[in-house]
């Protein structure tokens, strides 16, 4: 595993001590939340895009029809792809010191795009294996036009940084006496029961990756 030094894209000014670039810390946020968010250039403008995403190894993957404007126009191309949790709303005495705990990653760098049927087919099992293990072999297979309708793009997490808040706000001096509530709220996401498919056949047992499905 390599430890990303900081660069001046990543090095953190805001709030530094908050700042991480220790790649358990930052493998450990991509793992536990699968969703992103992919900012790109698309004519002079810039574009968001939620997505899933997972890592595997040194690399950041994400995917989507081959068709979408993101997977056509990102690739090879300098992106930022975010990953957000959320733990808590902080409540200062000030509205100016409210703030929120998180933990948060940014990778910059090109995006690549995955080549091959192999590989993608790889790397699509790989996610797979990571949300719901033992499940894409009891899947039916993928078709080679499914493989086709889909692109992969990755980046490295060569520059990546974290940022984690924690804790109660910082209060201006003087403030603590002032008389309205002050502390954190905790937020955690919460995974429902597992609904079967409507049409789903008898007999057929809930996995343990869907009774016991965590995130967050
Ligand atoms: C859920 C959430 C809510 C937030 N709400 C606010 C808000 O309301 N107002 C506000 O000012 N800020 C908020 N932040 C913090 C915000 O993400 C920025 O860190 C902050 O605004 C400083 O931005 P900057 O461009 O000055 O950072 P700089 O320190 O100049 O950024 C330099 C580099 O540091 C790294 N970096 C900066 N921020 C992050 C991050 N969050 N995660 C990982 N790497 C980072 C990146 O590599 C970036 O390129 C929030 C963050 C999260 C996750």
């Amino acid at each position: 595993m390599s430890h990303p030094a900081p660069t001046p894209r990543t090095r953190i000014r805001r709030l530094h001590e908050k700042a991480a670039y220790d790649r358990a810390v930052i493998d450990a946020i991509l793992d536990t939340m699968p969703v992103a968010h992919v900012g790109h250039i698309v004519d002079g403008s810039p574009v968001v895009t939620p997505t899933l995403q997972w890592r595997k190894g040194d690399r950041v993957y994400w995917h989507g029809s081959s068709a979408s404007r993101m997977q056509k126009r990102a690739a090879d191309e300098q992106v930022c792809l975010t990953v957000t949790l959320l733990d808590g709303m902080v409540l200062a005495r000030s509205g100016f010191e409210h703030s929120v705990n998180y933990r948060s990653v940014m990778v910059f760098g090109t995006a690549e795009v995955v080549e091959g049927a192999a590989a993608k087919e790889a790397h699509l099992r790989a996610m797979m294996e990571q949300m719901f293990p033992d499940r894409w072999n009891a899947l039916r297979p993928i078709t080679p036009q499914e493989l086709k309708a889909t692109r992969i793009l990755s980046l490295p997490l060569t520059e990546a940084s974290a940022k984690l808040s924690t804790g109660h706000a910082t209060e201006t001096p003087g403030d603590s006496s002032w008389p309205v509530w002050a502390g954190v709220i905790p937020i955690h996401l919460a995974v429902g029961q597992p609904e079967p498919a409507p049409d789903l056949a008898p007999g057929l047992p809930v996995p343990g990756y869907a009774s016991g499905y965590r995130i967050g």
